[in-house]
Order: C-alpha cells, then sequence, then structure tokens
C-alpha cells in the first residue's frame, strides 16, 4: 500500500513537473520574442530576420525535418518602416510614442518645425472663416484635424481626403482620437506623415509643431516562412500554424512586443513541436508553419498556398492558432461551423477532460493565416482565446501582462484532437468533411 502511494505521488509530481516544464518553456519562448532584440519581429533592424533564426534553432533542437534543403521558403514584400527619430511635440510639450501618438505606418519622414491649423467643429460652424482657410497655403503648416462633434456625410468625405490623401498639401496631417490607439503596418508610403494623437495628450491652444521622423520604404524586402515537420507513416499531414511577425518598430525608441498577437502561437507551436518530436511513429507527418508578413495582409500564408512545397490535398487538417495567449473564457474557433463533425469532436474532448471553460463556434472568416488554405479547400480551424487580457496592437501586449490562463488546457485539447484525427474512436460516427464543406475555390493540387 505504502509502494502505491509513493508510486502515486512520483507519477503526480512528474505529470505537475510537465505541465509547468511546458508552461516554463512558452514563457521562455515569449520572453525571447518579445525582447528588444527581436525589434517586434517587424522589418527594420533585423527582427524578423532574427526571429526566424531564433525559430530554426528551436527546431533543429527537436530534430525536426526540412522538406527541402531548408526550413525557410523565402519571398518579397513592399513594406514602409521606421527605425529612426520618432520626435513629436506640440507647443513645446514632448509627446511620448505609442503612448500620446502614433505615427500611422505610411508616414514619409519629415524634420522640421512648423506652424500648426487646426481644423474642428468650431471652424466648420463658422462657414465664413471656413471658406477663408480651406483657401489658404498649407505648404509649410501642419494640420491637426479634430472630428468631435461632427459628423455630417459631406463633412466625413472631406475628412477622408484631407487624412488619406492630403488634397490641402500640408506638410502633416495630425488627426486627433478618442479611442485606443491601434497600429496597423502597411505595404505602401504615401508622400507625407500622419500623425494619430490622443485627445487627453493635446495641449490647450495648439499652435506650433516639432517632427522628425524617419521612413525607409523597401519595394521588395525579403523575408521567409518556416517550415518544418515530423515524419509520419503515411504522406498525408496536420498541420499547425502561426505567424511569427508582428508590427516591427515605430522609430528606434518604439516596438511593439506582440505577447499575444501572435508570440502565443509561436510558443504554442514550439511546445507542440516538442511534444510530438517525443512520439515514436506518428502515422500522419505532423507539419509546422511559422508565416512571416501576416500583419501586412497574411502575405505570407497566401504566397504558401501559391507554392505549396507539399500539395494541399496531403492536408487531412490545418490548425491555425493566433492570439491564444488568455483561454480565462475559453476558446472561439473559426470554421467551426464549417467542419462541424471536427468542431463536435473539440467539445467531446472538452467535455471529457475540462480543458477549458468553453468552445465557441463561428463561420468562416479572412482574419488569419487558415484563411488563404481554407479558400483553397483545406478543411482548416483557426482558434483564438477569449478572456480578459484586451492589449492589441500597441506597445502593452507584453509577456509580463500576458496571462497564458489556459495554455496547458489548450496544448492538451491540440494532442487529443490530433489523437482522435489520426485515431477516430470506434464508435465514432464518420467524418463527413466534403458533404459539408464545398470550397469557394477548387482544389488544384
Ligand atoms: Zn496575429
Amino acid at each position: 500500500m505504502r509502494s502505491f502511494f509513493i508510486f502515486l505521488s512520483l507519477f503526480l509530481l512528474s505529470f505537475q513537473q510537465s505541465k509547468s516544464q511546458n508552461i516554463d518553456y512558452a514563457r521562455e519562448v515569449l520572453n525571447i520574442l518579445c525582447s528588444e532584440n527581436f525589434h517586434g519581429r517587424g522589418y527594420a533592424m533585423g527582427g524578423a530576420e532574427k526571429t526566424s533564426e531564433y525559430i530554426k534553432k528551436e527546431l533543429k533542437k527537436q530534430h525536426l525535418k526540412k522538406f527541402d534543403k531548408s526550413y525557410f521558403q523565402t519571398f518579397k514584400i513592399h513594406v514602409n518602416t521606421f527605425s529612426g527619430n520618432n520626435f513629436l511635440s506640440i507647443n513645446n510639450k514632448k509627446l511620448i510614442p505609442g503612448i500620446d501618438f502614433l505615427i500611422s505606418s505610411s508616414s514619409d519622414s519629415l524634420s522640421g518645425n512648423f506652424s500648426l491649423k487646426v481644423i474642428n467643429a468650431a471652424l466648420i460652424n463658422a462657414p465664413e472663416k471656413f471658406k477663408k482657410f480651406i483657401i489658404s497655403d498649407f505648404s509649410d503648416k501642419v494640420i491637426l484635424i479634430d472630428t468631435f462633434g461632427l459628423n455630417s456625410q459631406s463633412f466625413n468625405n472631406a475628412y477622408q481626403l484631407i487624412t488619406e490623401r492630403n488634397i490641402l498639401r500640408a506638410k502633416a496631417i495630425i488627426k486627433v482620437t478618442r479611442e485606443k490607439l491601434i497600429y496597423v503596418p502597411s505595404q505602401i508610403r504615401k508622400s507625407f506623415p500622419l500623425i494619430i494623437l490622443r485627445e487627453t495628450s493635446l495641449p490647450e491652444n495648439p499652435t506650433e509643431v516639432t517632427i522628425d521622423i524617419d521612413s525607409k520604404y523597401y519595394s521588395a524586402f525579403e523575408t521567409k516562412n518556416i517550415i518544418a515537420y515530423i515524419k509520419g507513416k503515411i504522406d498525408t499531414s496536420i498541420v499547425f500554424a502561426a505567424h511569427y511577425d508582428h508590427l516591427g518598430t515605430m522609430g528606434k525608441s518604439i516596438f511593439f512586443p506582440g505577447a499575444n498577437d501572435d508570440g502565443s502561437g509561436v510558443a504554442s507551436l514550439l511546445t507542440l513541436a516538442k511534444y510530438f518530436s517525443k512520439q515514436k511513429n506518428p502515422k500522419y507527418n505532423i507539419v509546422f508553419m511559422f508565416f512571416s508578413g501576416e500583419e501586412l495582409g497574411m502575405l505570407g500564408s497566401y504566397f504558401y498556398t501559391e507554392h505549396p512545397i507539399f500539395p494541399l490535398s496531403k492536408i487531412k487538417f490545418l490548425i491555425n492558432l493566433d492570439m491564444v495567449g488568455s483561454g480565462d473564457k475559453g476558446i472561439t474557433v473559426v470554421n467551426g461551423s464549417v467542419f462541424k463533425d471536427r468542431f463536435n469532436q473539440l467539445v467531446e474532448i472538452n467535455d471529457k477532460n475540462n480543458y477549458l471553460p468553453a468552445i465557441k463556434i463561428r463561420g468562416k472568416a479572412a482574419n488569419s493565416d487558415h484563411y488563404f488554405f481554407f479558400e483553397k479547400g483545406v478543411p482548416s480551424f483557426f482558434i483564438y482565446t477569449l478572456g480578459k487580457y484586451k492589449e492589441y496592437h500597441n506597445i502593452f501586449d507584453t509577456p509580463e501582462r500576458l496571462p497564458l490562463s489556459k495554455f496547458e488546457g489548450l496544448m492538451h485539447l491540440l494532442i487529443d484532437f490530433t489523437e482522435t484525427i489520426t485515431n477516430p474512436p470506434k464508435n465514432a460516427k464518420k467524418i463527413n468533411i466534403e458533404k459539408s464543406y464545398l470550397p469557394t475555390v477548387q482544389r488544384k493540387n
């Protein structure tokens, strides 16, 4: 009896150890991916490049195979980057990048001191004043535009033309926002800088502005997807996907860490790679795809589906993980209602094991790297976690803040799901993917 208890406690101890080892490893990966060294995993200062080398090193450690001579699949992108100055002051009040303001990612470089002209409700509601204003010369001025209290359709059109196309030909445009600052990278560069400024950071009666912005545009920047696998007995694959790129830098002093988006996905894939590399002789290949260019418009996964390394028809199922760092309220499964039988399997596994508090279903959505695979006929899910954590595309999406509340549960769910796909339970009803799913584009491969 005593030896049984010793055995039991040893067993529990080893399970808990492996539990905390998974989290420890995920934390280690996140801390590295989000460190200053990786410059927000963008294209300035070699951020994405360094990240790809790190992921390759981790995959090699687990002895994962490459399909070709290399783990890398290179492709070219257009991108506007910021690795120089990012200074802004209004009426001599120095503003803090990432907190008080963002430089819109399509901005041109600019440096100097300029007088500031304000467009707001007070001006628009004084037609005579506005008429005079609109015909003045803005070529050495900066326009600050605040739409508070203005919502007529005609003004909306003018607002778009001023902020998107700079029709008043000012040196730069500053637009005031009352919302959270959210950064989105750009494939294009415009001929003027656009700055997004928090309303609470704007000094009273703004009259002058000092700007120093350096941007650099690349029309053919080489970046890469990373693809590795564990060989199975059958030439068919289960694919796990995540994107390793993020938003990069906004000047030399600011980078976007992207812990949840999608450091969490990369940490998940590396954790799964570690797990599956220890399994002997799996039935299907277990493939790991780490995409670049996602934040610029899912460019890496699009390129992959146009140039697949093995036929897309050989993918049994693809699971894309993007923003999986919380989970205290469960997960959402995009394509869940398209592949309903597979979704029910996930729910069944979860009901039995209580890995996650909820599994929510969603239809198709073009919101991450699964999408072009799906459009080309690959059965796929995109999973993201739900919870209190809300930091998104800002400087606060850091590993210290990211809870990883249900990381362990999600890993278990995905491992069991892989097992169910591989060895369907004897009493399970036959999965009929073809019946429930008609791809928009017919499979070519
Ligand atoms: Zn993402």
